[in-house]
């Protein structure tokens, strides 16, 4: 049966300077984790096709499909505020684009070998994190924030060396762009203006066609990107989203959610809270994220200067302009999600300082966040999570119920939009731990796919699933994140 993936690049059609056009390197001997059938269906694929021996083939990159170009792209990034003037895929490959009924998108693998990017690493990845993310972006997607998905996961039948021998696998991750703050910085880092504005009408046509009606296209394109990544940050607070390594290169130019790598959900409330093993500064702690946003955007708005005016002047001055349209929308789209989740229809100062009250008892009393936010419609179920603390609610309780009944709206209708906006599911990293071991020590898949399929029906009381909802219990706590790549 052939595989037949509608392919219809425009990356390859780029200059030769955006990447370096090469083929995945075969694995050993290739089998399926899964393919995700909606998705493939979304994107004009048949997943069966996918689930053949020729689709395993093409999805370890053993085979190349008919209309696919294969290829490695550039970028650069700052890594944690360093900049590396050429970093790139160093363990991906674009195979291509579809425009499926969501539009353009990408199809990568990830983990599919070597490449001129690689430096030292072996161009492969662990089967851990393959399955991390495929579980964290599905679930995202459940959630409703934009975000790269999941198409397929494969086993290579290889090793990989970590701190041990893993096994290896390649994740399929579709993507509206693969375009990054990091791809920009690139070619404004070699002074090659005459590329980066091929990449800026490109990325202008590709997400933001408006941008070219403007009087100052490159402008408005910059502004663009800064209000899609405000309301990204925003909806990953409202979530408890951590996402770790929000450096330059993995800032998507869509205001999407790119590369989970130590990633995770807070599970008691603190704004300080730091997962991953690597971030020592805190840098990417939770609270942080809407200034490291800025500060990622701040990078793309220097990369344009060359653009955004006839000299360095008027470009200073217009990259100045279009950042400030960040601030006031990430405070508007955070103020109204975060009263939304309270139930309050709109972001008034009182009804945010309400929000905020509930935040800071939750930090006070270590509550869990997802399930406070969930638990506001039940009492009993809310005085439970604050335990012997459960006296603290008796200022709160009675606030917010004023507040409500000033609001007006009928409650029932309140509570039904508190659960469209507070899960009662997200990928606990607990949970996660238990499938990847599951995965890599028994070979048992069965973890990972009733994960799966809990975490993307995160608003949805699941009768028999409270286990996966509550937080870690002392022995089961984790408290770092790694990036096992
Ligand atoms: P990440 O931390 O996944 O965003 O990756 C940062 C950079 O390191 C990118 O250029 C990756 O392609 C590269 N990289 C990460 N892991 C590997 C690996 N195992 N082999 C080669 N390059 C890698
Ligand atoms: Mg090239
Ligand atoms: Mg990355």
């Amino acid at each position: 049966m052939a595989v037949t993936i509608p392919f219809d690049n425009s990356y390859a059609r780029l200059p030769e300077r955006f990447y370096v056009k090469m083929t995945p390197e075969p694995v050993a001997a290739p089998s399926l984790i899964r393919v995700n059938h909606a998705l493939a269906k979304e994107l004009g694929i048949d997943p069966v096709q996918l689930e053949s021996a020729e689709g395993i083939a093409i999805l370890a990159g053993n085979a190349v499909a008919a209309g696919s170009e294969p290829l490695a792209q550039a970028y650069a990034g700052h890594q944690f505020g360093g900049f590396s003037p050429q970093l790139g895929d160093g363990r991906a490959m674009l195979l291509g684009e579809v425009v499926g009924r969501q539009g353009r998108r990408d199809i990568q693998l990830k983990g599919s070998g070597p490449t001129p990017f690689s430096r030292r690493g072996d161009g492969r990845a662990a089967l851990g994190p393959v399955l991390r993310e495929y579980v964290v972006s599905e679930a995202m997607h459940a959630l409703g924030l934009p975000t790269t998905r999941a198409l397929a996961a494969v086993l290579t039948g290889e090793n990989v060396r970590r701190e041990r021998l893993l096994p290896g696998a390649i994740f399929t991750r579709v993507a509206s762009s693969h375009l990054r703050v990091g791809t920009f910085q690139y070619f404004a880092a070699q002074g090659d203006v005459e590329a980066l504005r091929i990449l800026a009408d490109y990325a202008i046509a590709r997400h933001y066609p408006a941008a070219a009606e403007a009087a100052n296209p490159y402008r408005a394109f910059l502004e663009s990107v800064c209000l899609a990544q405000a309301d990204l940050i925003a909806r990953w607070l409202h979530i408890g989203f951590i996402h770790g390594v929000m450096n330059t290169d993995n800032c998507a130019i869509s205001g999407e959610t790119i590369d989970f790598g130590p990633c995770a959900f807070m599970d008691e409330y603190d704004s300080r809270r730091v997962l991953s093993s690597i971030d020592h500064q805190g840098r990417y702690a939770y609270g942080n994220q809407p200034n490291i946003g800025f500060w990622n955007l701040t990078r793309l708005a220097e990369a344009l200067i060359p653009l955004l005016g006839a000299d360095e002047e008027t470009g200073l001055a217009e990259a100045k302009a279009a950042l400030e349209v960040y601030v006031p929308r990430f405070q508007s789209a955070y103020d109204g999600g975060l009263c939304a989740k309270i139930g309050l229809s709109d972001a008034r100062a009182d009804h945010i300082s309400c929000a905020h009250g509930l935040l800071t008892l939750m930090a006070q009393h270590g509550a869990d966040f997802t399930l406070t936010f969930r638990a506001l419609g039940d009492y009993a179920a809310l005085r439970a999570l604050f335990g012997d603390d459960a006296g603290a609610l008796d200022n709160w309780l009675p606030r917010w119920r004023s507040l409500l009944a000033a609001d007006g709206r009928d409650p029932t209708e309140v509570r039904d939009s508190m659960r469209r906006v507070n899960p009662a599911f997200i990928p606990r990293n607990h949970q996660m731990e238990r499938v990847i071991s599951a995965a890599v020590e028994s070979q048992d898949f069965g973890p990972f796919e009733r994960f799966l399929a809990v975490v993307t029906r995160p608003y949805d009381d699941q009768p028999g699933m409270e286990d996966y909802a509550r937080p870690a219990v002392t022995d089961e706590r984790v408290l770092q994140t790694f990036c096992g790549t």
